[in-house]
C-alpha cells in the first residue's frame, strides 16, 4: 500500500525559508574582522542573498563546489546559507591542515571558488593552489592582495556592486540526496577522507538536535558554536539553530577562556559545544580568578564531545550551575551519534554513570559492538568495535580509491554498518562506554589497558590539568602505558600511588613525562600519533 503523503524533499531550503520568514527580527551576534556585530537573521539573510547573487554571477552551476577557509565568523555563516541555498556544495576546509593537505582536499573536492578570512591569508597564500580554483574571495582587513593566486583571480568580498541578489525561495533540491556540503575527516593515517553530506542528512540531523532528549535546541536558546565551522559543520549547530530559530553567537577567533566568557556574557549564551580541553581551560580560568563566574550565568547546557569527557570535568561544570551534556560523534555521523542524557527513571548513581558514558544513540541510528564478527552482549562489560548505521551516517567516502575504504563498512541484517574504530561496551539500557580507539589501546603482557580510563583517573587528581596516555614498546610486556601530563606540584611517584588506589597495579604507567602542554590535533583532540612519535 502506498502512503498518500507529499514526497516533499527534505533539505536546507526548509531551514532557510523558515528562519527567514519566522525569525527575521531575532538578534544574532556575529564575530568577524571588525569585532562582534549585533544584527538580525533578516539582515543576515539579506547579506546571504547578496553573496548568493555574486556566486551565480561567477557562472557556478548546481553541484559546483565552493570552499571556505575561515574561523567561526559572520561571513562563514553567510557561506553556510548562500552556498547550499544556491544548489552549490559547501566544502569547509580545515584551516589547521598542512599546506599540502589543504591543496589535496581542495583539488579532491574540485573547488571552483574559495572564501578566505584575511586573518588567515598568510597560511592560505602559502598553499600551492590547484588549477580547479578560479576565484579566491577575501573578506576582512588586509592592506594588499595579489591579483592572482595560482590560476585564480583574487578579489575582495566587498568588491562587486550592481550584482543582483538572489530572489525568491532558496534552492529546493529535486532529489533530497543531492550533496549540500563536504567535510574531510581529520584521520591520522593517509590523506583525509571526504564525507559528502546530503540535504536530507543535514536536515534530519539538525531536526534531531532540536529534540527535547538530545540537545533540545529551541527558539529560547542562544547558541554559541565554539567547535570550528570546518569541523563537521560545527557539529551542525548553525543549521539546527536556524531551523529552531535559536539566536546565534559566533566567537570568531576568541576561543580562549576570557574571550569565550566575554562572548557568553555579551550574547546571553544558553548553549555551547566544544572539545573537553576548551571547557577544562574555562573551568581552570574561573578557578584561578581570571574569569568571573558571573560571565557564565546565562549558560544552561554545555556539550562536551570529540574526546572523552572526564568525570572531573562533568562535576566541575555542574558546580558552576551548568548542565554538562556528554556526546560522542564522528564526521561520518553528521557528526553527533550518541548523547549521554540519563534515563527518565534513573536513580542518582545510574544517572551519574550514564552522564559520563558516551551515551545512547540519537533517534534514527542503530548501533552494535562487534567482537570477532559477532555482536557482543549488552552487559556493560563485553567489549567490541562500535558499528553504527542510519540515515545520517556515511555509506561511502567520496572519490576514494577502489578498495581503499572497503574495510570501513560491513553489510549485515540488511544494513550497512560504519566501523568506527572505537572499542566500546554497551549496557542493558543501551548506554555506550568508550574503552579506547582501537589504535590507542595498550596491550601489556597480553592484557588490554584503556588509555582513556587512565586519563580519566589522572584528571581526577587536583594537580593534573591535562593527561594523555599512550602505548610505548616494551621488550618484556610488548607494550606499556606512558603518561604525558600537564601538572603542578606533583611528582611521578605521587601520581603512581594515586592511580594504584584506583586501577590494578599492572595498569599503572611506569613512565610519566611532565610537559607544558599536550599537543593537539587540528580539531583540538589529544594528538597521540605525535606523542607516540616523540616517546615510543
Ligand atoms: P572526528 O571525526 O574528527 O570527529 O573524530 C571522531 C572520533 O572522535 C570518534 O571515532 C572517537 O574516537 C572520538 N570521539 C568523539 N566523541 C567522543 C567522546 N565523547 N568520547 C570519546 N571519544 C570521542
Amino acid at each position: 500500500m502506498r502512503a498518500v503523503m507529499q514526497p516533499e524533499p527534505l533539505g536546507l531550503h526548509q531551514v532557510f525559508d523558515r528562519c527567514e520568514t519566522l525569525f527575521a527580527d531575532r538578534p544574532v551576534v556575529l564575530g568577524g574582522a571588525a569585532g562582534p556585530t549585533t544584527t538580525t537573521y533578516g539582515e543576515l539573510f539579506a547579506q546571504a542573498r547578496a553573496f548568493a547573487g555574486r556566486l551565480t554571477e561567477l557562472g557556478l552551476r548546481a553541484g559546483d563546489r565552493v570552499a571556505t577557509f575561515a574561523p567561526n565568523t559572520r561571513e562563514h555563516l553567510l557561506a553556510y546559507v548562500a552556498v547550499p541555498g544556491s544548489g552549490l556544495v559547501l566544502h569547509t576546509v580545515n584551516i589547521r591542515l598542512s599546506g599540502k593537505e589543504i591543496a589535496y582536499t581542495v583539488e579532491h573536492a574540485g573547488d571552483r571558488v574559495v572564501l578566505v578570512d584575511a586573518a588567515l591569508w598568510p597560511e592560505w597564500s602559502a598553499v600551492a593552489l590547484p588549477a580547479c580554483v578560479e576565484h579566491v574571495i577575501v573578506y576582512g582587513d588586509i592592506a594588499e592582495l595579489p591579483e592572482r593566486h595560482g590560476n585564480a583571480v583574487v578579489s575582495r568580498f566587498t568588491d562587486p556592486s550592481g550584482v543582483p541578489p538572489r530572489e525568491g525561495p532558496w534552492y529546493r533540491p529535486a532529489d533530497e540526496n543531492e550533496a549540500s556540503g563536504i567535510c574531510y575527516t581529520s584521520g591520522t593515517t593517509g590523506w583525509p577522507k571526504a564525507v559528502v553530506y546530503s540535504h536530507r542528512s543535514v536536515y534530519l540531523h539538525a531536526l534531531t538536535l532540536c529534540g527535547a532528549d538530545t540537545f533540545a535546541i529551541s527558539e529560547h536558546d542562544v547558541v554559541c558554536p565554539v567547535v570550528p565551522m570546518f569541523h563537521a559543520n560545527s557539529w551542525n549547530l548553525p543549521y539546527a539553530s536556524l531551523l529552531a530559530g535559536a539566536s546565534l553567537v559566533l566567537p570568531a577567533q576568541r576561543t580562549d577562556p576570557a574571550g569565550l566568557a566575554e562572548c557568553f556574557a555579551a550574547g546571553g549564551v544558553t548553549f555551547s559545544a566544544a572539545v573537553p580541553t576548551v571547557w577544562a581551560n574555562l573551568v581552570a580560568a574561573v578557578g584561578a580568578g581570571e574569569v568571573d563566574p558571573n560571565a557564565l550565568s546565562s549558560v544552561q547546557r554545555l556539550v562536551i564531545g570529540g574526546s572523552a569527557a572526564s568525570e572531573t570535568l562533568l562535576s566541575e561544570l555542574a558546580e558552576l550551575g551548568i548542565e554538562p551534556v556528554h556526546a560522542w560523534g564522528m564526521t561520518e555521523c553528521s557528526p553527533v551519534g550518541l548523547i549521554a542524557n540519563p534515563p527518565a527513571d534513573a536513580e542518582a548513581a545510574v544517572a551519574a554513570a550514564s552522564k559520563s558514558s558516551q551515551g545512547r544513540p540519537m533517534p534514527g541510528l542503530d548501533l552494535r559492538a562487534v567482537e570477532d564478527g559477532v555482536p557482543a552482549p549488552r552487559d556493560g562489560a563485553s567489549i567490541g568495535e562500535l558499528q553504527i548505521s542510519g540515515p545520517y551516517v556515511v555509506a561511502d567516502y567520496y572519490g576514494a580509491e577502489a578498495g581503499a575504504v572497503a574495510d570501513k563498512f560491513v553489510e549485515h541484517g540488511g544494513k550497512r554498518w560504519l566501523r568506527t574504530g572505537d572499542v566500546v561496551t554497551v549496557d542493558e539500557r543501551g548506554y555506550v562506554r568508550l574503552v579506547d580507539r582501537t589504535k590507542d589501546l595498550v596491550k601489556s603482557g597480553g592484557e588490554w589497558i584503556s588509555s582513556v580510563a587512565l586519563e580519566n583517573h589522572l584528571l581526577a587528581h587536583p594537580a593534573v590539568q591535562e593527561a594523555a596516555v599512550i602505548a610505548v614498546p616494551d621488550p618484556k610486556w610488548e607494550e606499556r602505558p606512558l603518561a604525558v601530563v600537564v601538572a603542578r606540584d606533583v611528582d611521578a611517584a605521587q601520581l603512581r600511588d594515586f592511580l594504584a588506589a584506583r586501577v590494578p597495579r599492572w595498569q599503572v604507567p611506569d613512565r610519566f613525562e611532565f610537559v607544558a602542554e599536550v599537543p593537539k590535533t587540528s580539531v583540538g583532540k589529544l594528538d597521540k600519533k605525535r606523542l607516540r612519535g616523540e616517546y615510543a
